[in-house]
């Protein structure tokens, strides 16, 4: 498979919908990024990476992080997790918090706002350290020691954290999370904050598309969980527009309202994309139409 040359037939295909959208409004750090931005990553199983445009710009990853903190979670304290959070696809926006109380505070899925903040929770009793043990990892993974927080976004979301704030209190008032709200949601926003590039979300998320091995080989997941986070990702991992998702590129994935996407081809790469105008849903225009022309150009989706 020549990735370069299907890389640059992607990015020609997708040019008159880079910058449309819209960039993310409600962090006021993100809304002065450029919607123009577009580029994207594949890194194949051997960690070999191929890349388009912007694609070693780093950018903030957001929502992303949900998967990586997942996969955390279920490797340092297995599957006990989902006595917390659902795996269920929402159907609602990703910072809803209307379900919750049908639902007696635990969230439909991972990867919705409230039950990433219930993820951090976890991480943050099982390590005593969830930002730092997730930015480790990144780095680990990505093999790029330089991988850091972007303080400016953190205390942007911070500020206006009231929404996230909510479902955190909410679900703590029915005992669904460990640690005082403002520790969680001070792990959450730090971790959000991360700045990655392509070549280093497509990096770091390799172990799911080699069935839970990390980069050096060793095993972070069971193949079994390797397999429950894709599939989450796949029913769960665009909130609102998951069906969509499915029925345009039809691979797991995960979107951040930076406008990056992470997707996954088990068995074969991770993908990367990134351009920061978004959809009504918070996902990336360019971003989706990319790699709906990918699979579509190598019949790689999963269906
Ligand atoms: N940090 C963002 C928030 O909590 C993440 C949302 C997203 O990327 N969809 O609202």
């Amino acid at each position: 498979m020549d990735y370069q040359g299907a890389l640059e037939e992607v990015a020609a295909a997708v040019q008159a919908q880079i910058g449309q959208g819209q960039v993310a409004q409600y962090i006021p750090a993100l809304a002065s990024v450029s919607a123009d931005h577009f580029g994207m990553a594949i890194a194949d199983m051997d960690g070999e990476v191929y890349g388009v445009g912007d694609w070693t710009q780093p950018f903030s990853i957001q929502s992303i992080s949900k998967t990586f903190s997942l996969a955390l979670v279920l490797a340092h304290g297995g599957e006990v997790i989902w006595e917390r959070v659902g795996r269920e696809p929402s159907g609602s926006s990703f910072n809803s918090l209307v379900q919750l109380e049908y639902e007696n505070g635990v969230p439909r899925n991972p990867f919705i706002n409230a039950g990433a903040l219930v993820v951090t929770d976890r991480l943050q009793t099982l390590t005593g350290d969830a930002s730092t043990v997730l930015l480790d990892f990144l780095r680990a993974e990505s093999n790029n020691p330089n991988l850091a927080f972007d303080p400016s976004v953190a205390l942007s979301e911070t500020d206006h954290g009231d929404r996230n704030a909510a479902l955190a209190y909410f679900m703590a008032s029915y005992g669904n999370l460990d640690n005082p709200v403002p520790t969680v949601l001070q792990h959450y926003f730090w971790q959000c904050s991360v700045e990655m590039s392509c070549r280093d979300v497509a990096l770091a998320g390799g172990f799911l598309a080699r069935h839970g091995l990390r980069a050096d080989g060793t095993r972070l997941l069971p193949r079994r969980e390797a397999k429950q986070i894709n599939a989450v990702m796949l029913t769960c991992g665009t909130y609102d527009a998951a069906g969509d998702f499915a029925y345009r590129v039809g691979l797991p994935g995960k979107s951040g309202v930076g406008g990056g996407i992470i997707a996954v081809i088990p068995g074969r790469c991770t993908l990367c994309v990134w351009s920061p105008g978004l959809d009504a849903r918070g996902n990336s225009v360019a971003g989706v139409a990319a790699l709906d022309y990918f699979t579509t150009l190598t019949g790689w989706s999963v269906f």
